[in-house]
Order: C-alpha cells, then structure tokens, then sequence
C-alpha cells in the first residue's frame, strides 16, 4: 500500500492537532487545511462572514456547519490539494464527516490524538498563538525565542480569545457534545488510527509517521 496522503486530525482543543499538522505538511510537502486559522483570518479581515463566525469562536461555541462545509468546500476545489492535504479541525460534528463523504473525498486515516483533561486546560491557558502565520507556542513547553515574538514569520504572538477559562471549559463541552462521536463514525470505517497527545511533541510525530508510511 502506498502513502497515506488524504488525513485528517482528530482530538480535543490542545490536543496538539494543529502542532503535528504544521509538522506533517512540511514534511510531507501538503497543505494543511486549518478550519480554526481560516475563520481566525476571516474574523481579522473585518468581512461579515468574519464578525459573524467571531460571535460564536470567542465564546467557544461551533460556527455553524453550513459556514465551515462552505469554507472546507472551497479549499478542496483548489489544484493545491492533489497531492494530499491534513484537514486540522474539520469535520467538528457527524453532519459535516457527512457533507465531506458527499463531495466524494475518501480519507486514507483519521489522526486521533488523545489527551486528559486537565493537562489540556493548562496547556490551552498557556498557548500563544500567532494570527499571520499560525504557529503555536506554550509560555512554559514550547516559548518562542523571543517573548511575544513568532519565531517563524517575525509577527506578534497573542492569547486567543478562547483560549480565556470560560470559554475553555466551553470547548471542551463543544467536543464531548458533538465531535468525540467522530471517534466511533470513523473507527467504524477501519480508518482510525490513535495517538497518545501526552508524548513530546517529536513522539508524537514519529508515531504518526510510522502509520502513514505503512
Ligand atoms: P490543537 O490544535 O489540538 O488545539 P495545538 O497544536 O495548538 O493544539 O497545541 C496546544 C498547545 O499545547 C500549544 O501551546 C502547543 O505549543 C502545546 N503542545 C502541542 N503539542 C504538545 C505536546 N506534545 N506536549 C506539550 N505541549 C504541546
Ligand atoms: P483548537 O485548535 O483549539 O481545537 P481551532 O483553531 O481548530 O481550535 O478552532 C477554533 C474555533 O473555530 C472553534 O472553537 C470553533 O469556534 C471554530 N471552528 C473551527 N473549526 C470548526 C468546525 N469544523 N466546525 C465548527 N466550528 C469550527
Ligand atoms: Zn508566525
């Protein structure tokens, strides 16, 4: 069997998803689809697809699944993506696995990365995210060089707005509620596979490799 190329990430907010995408796209020279950096942009923009999407991710809330089926459409229409592509934060509830079945895209493997609880609300309460170019931080594991500073493109690095205590807690009800029951839809399919999130950051990335060069 070949590469696995078509992959999606799965897994609480802090689970790392977005940390080991960024890793795996440039490794394996593919897009990173990222739902949460895409209405992040949106929301900067000032567009009113952005102020609108804004409403419900400052207080950690799912955008709605017609918006975000809408966005990923787009993405997977463009000829960036015939190599392969990890889809980070999308699909989020069963109804958008569904729309994704109905435009035809067959994943090669669903990325599960598992994480307690409490170790993901501190590393959520430590992150420091930066808006131009997406890259993530940790204010105690994983600083930037230099404080405030992304290491990567030269820009800012902030506190999101959902990464505040309530809106936290929030997320975590958002994901027990409507994208944990992603585990057992694809599991079902034979293309789960899972991952231990409380690894090192390279751990993690050498299991996840180990499955996708099979
Ligand atoms: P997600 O995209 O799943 O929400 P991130 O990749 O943004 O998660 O990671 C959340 C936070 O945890 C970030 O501050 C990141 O630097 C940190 N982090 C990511 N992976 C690990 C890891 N394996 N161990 C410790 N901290 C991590
Ligand atoms: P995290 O990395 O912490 O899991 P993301 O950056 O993926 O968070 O997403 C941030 C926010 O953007 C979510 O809390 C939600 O409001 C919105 N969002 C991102 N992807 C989706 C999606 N597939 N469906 C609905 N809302 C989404
Ligand atoms: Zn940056």
């Amino acid at each position: 069997m070949g590469k696995k190329t078509k992959l999606m990430m799965l897994g609480p907010p802090g689970a790392g998803k977005g940390t080991q995408a960024q890793r795996l796209a440039s490794r394996m020279g593919i897009p990173q689809i990222s739902t949460g950096d895409m209405l992040r942009a949106a929301k900067k923009s000032g567009s009113e697809m952005g102020k609108k999407a804004a409403e419900y991710m400052d207080k950690g809330h799912l955008v709605p699944d017609q918006v975000v089926i809408g966005i990923v459409e787009e993405s997977l229409k463009s000829p960036d993506v015939a190599d392969g592509f990890i889809l980070d934060g999308f699909p989020r509830t069963v109804e958008q696995a569904e729309a994704l079945d109905s435009l035809g895209i067959k994943l090669d493997a669903v990325l599960n990365i598992q994480v307690d609880e409490d170790v993901l609300v501190k590393r959520l309460g430590g992150r420091r995210a930066c808006l131009t170019c997406g890259a993530t931080y940790h204010v105690e594991h994983n600083p930037s060089k230099e404080e405030d500073i992304c290491d990567k493109c030269g820009s800012e690095t902030i506190q999101r707005d959902d990464d505040k205590p309530e809106a936290i807690r929030t997320r975590m009800g958002a994901y027990r509620g409507k994208t944990a029951p992603l585990i057992e839809f694809y599991r079902e399919r034979g293309r789960l596979y899972d991952f231990d999130g409380a690894q090192s950051p390279d751990e993690v990335t050498a299991a996840i490799m180990s499955v996708i060069e099979e």
